[in-house]
């Protein structure tokens, strides 16, 4: 008998499944506001021109070879990739206790740092209510007990500031907080200054551990110092800390995987021995991370010349973003779409949570082609001046 009779099929990946089935669709109208990749005015991925200039140079360096990266990374990437989300002047990098280890993207630091909690720190994760779909798999998959905090108020569209304050304070003392530090996946909401300041009360008064998922410095607001605003303050605060890092987004590097996990311990001798264990992990899960997207982002962020042209270009796709919510906003104005749409504009970050239910999008897809999560959150890059006027007149439509 086989082996594999016993394997019954797993469900699909709701967004990789969406997008299969709007590749599927023949009508030449169809709208992707599916999966959380940047598109630009005609529907097209960007390469950002800073990184053709860095690949170019990468690859036309005749020292150029293919011998494996250390465990933990390429150095030059991490040391950059800390600094980039701490700061330059933060007292964890000056007081030399930190640890940057590169990790396969985004998902690769947050698996990663699931791993290192679930051995070094027995206790239960809080992630938001919503959240991006992949963090309860990856963390009940790395063995942490996964539970929820609220985040989303329907009624005000906005935060669910006193339920979150409320769940943090009756968790077991020394849980772990899952935070998005900007540009909030699914929501695009994200917490002021003086409410990150009532949550951290919170997390030092209950010995809870944060974990922050950064998977948009930079996209959101366009100003990279801004969108780290959260973390920042956290370690200004003497928080040690888990931070998970993406260049996904921000350069545009989804496919490459690169990222890093950035740790902030309260002394050197910890993160000596914090960075043993990660690299002991990391061997055992992938013995070591991949080099082209690290030689990259390193050589981004080490140029004062590339990063200069990065800022700019980062500002570009934010911008982008930001003018096709007011425009959205506009023609839902315009239409006079029933309802208040005004969050459209307050959100921040790639997704729009419109608070569309299940079978309005359902509508949406088979109706008018556009396709969608079923939680009512739009990818707000799949819009442009030549595709929005269509989705607010659908969108119009479902509501009424
Ligand atoms: N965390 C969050 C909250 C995200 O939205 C994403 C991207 N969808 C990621 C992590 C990881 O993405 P990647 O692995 O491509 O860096």
């Amino acid at each position: 008998v086989s082996v594999f009779n016993n394997v019954p099929m797993a469900p699909p990946d709701p967004i990789l499944h969406l997008n299969t089935l709007y590749k599927a669709d023949p009508n030449p109208h169809k709208i992707n506001l599916g999966v959380g990749a940047y598109r630009d005015e005609q529907g097209k991925p960007w390469v950002l021109p800073v990184v053709r200039k860095a690949e170019h140079i990468i690859i036309e360096d005749p020292a150029l070879d293919h011998e494996y990266l250390p465990i933990d990374g390429l150095k030059t990437f991490t040391e950059a990739s800390v600094r980039l989300i701490l700061g330059k002047s933060s007292p964890a990098v000056l007081e030399n206790r930190y640890v940057g280890c590169q990790t396969i993207s985004g998902s690769g630091a947050v698996r990663l740092g699931a791993a290192f909690l679930a051995r070094f720190r027995k206790a239960p994760i809080y992630i938001s209510k919503p959240t991006w779909g992949n963090h309860r798999a990856i963390f009940a998959d790395a063995g942490l007990e996964v539970r929820e905090y609220p985040y989303w108020n329907p009624e005000v569209r906005g935060l669910a500031l006193k339920e979150l304050l409320d769940t943090l304070k009756s968790a077991p003392n020394g849980s772990i907080i899952c935070l998005h530090p900007c540009a909030h996946n699914p929501t695009g909401v994200d917490p002021t200054p003086e409410e990150w300041k009532l949550i951290a009360e919170v997390i030092r008064d209950k010995s809870h551990f944060p974990f922050f998922d950064c998977a948009y410095q930079g996209f959101a607001s366009g100003d990279l110092d801004r969108d780290a605003g959260a973390v920042r303050y956290f370690v200004e605060q003497g928080f040690e800390l888990l931070v998970a890092q993406s260049y996904s987004k921000n350069i545009g590097l989804y496919g490459e995987r690169t990222g890093c996990l950035t740790v902030v311990t309260r002394t050197p001798e910890q993160a000596t021995a914090v960075r043993s264990q990660l690299c002991k992990l990391q061997r055992a899960m992938i013995s070591m991370p991949p080099a082209f997207g690290a030689r990259i982002v390193s050589m981004i962020l080490n140029d004062e010349k590339l990063f200069g042209q990065w800022m700019v270009e980062l500002k570009t796709m934010a911008d982008r973003i930001i003018t096709m919510r007011r425009e959205l906003f506009n023609a839902l104005s315009e239409l006079g779409t029933p309802g208040t749409w005004k969050h459209i504009v307050d959100q921040i970050g790639m997704f729009s949570y419109t608070g569309l239910n299940a079978n309005q999008v359902k509508v949406l897809i088979e109706k008018y082609h556009v396709y969608l999560t079923d939680n009512g959150r739009i990818s707000m890059a799949g819009l442009n001046s030549g595709n929005i006027r269509r989705f607010a007149e659908a969108l119009d439509w479902v509501v009424r």
